[in-house]
């Protein structure tokens, strides 16, 4: 196994249509983080590209 985000427990795909694989997702393997657009404070999850990994990788159960 790759231990890529795409077979890790924390990884969540963006959401796609039918024909569309989702290449990218959010890691939830911590909270959020605050983050500033346009002058407004919103939480977010770090982005990651499917066929990435880290060190926290864990399998899905
Ligand atoms: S960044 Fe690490 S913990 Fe997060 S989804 Fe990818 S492999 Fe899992």
């Amino acid at each position: 196994m790759d231990k890529t985000c795409s077979d890790c427990k924390h990884y969540r795909p963006a959401p796609t249509d039918c024909a569309t694989v989702a290449e990218y997702g959010d890691c939830r393997a911590h909270p959020p983080t605050v983050i500033v657009i346009e002058d407004e404070p919103v939480s977010e999850f770090p982005a990651v590209n499917a066929d990435e990994g880290c060190g926290e990788w864990e399998p899905k159960q």
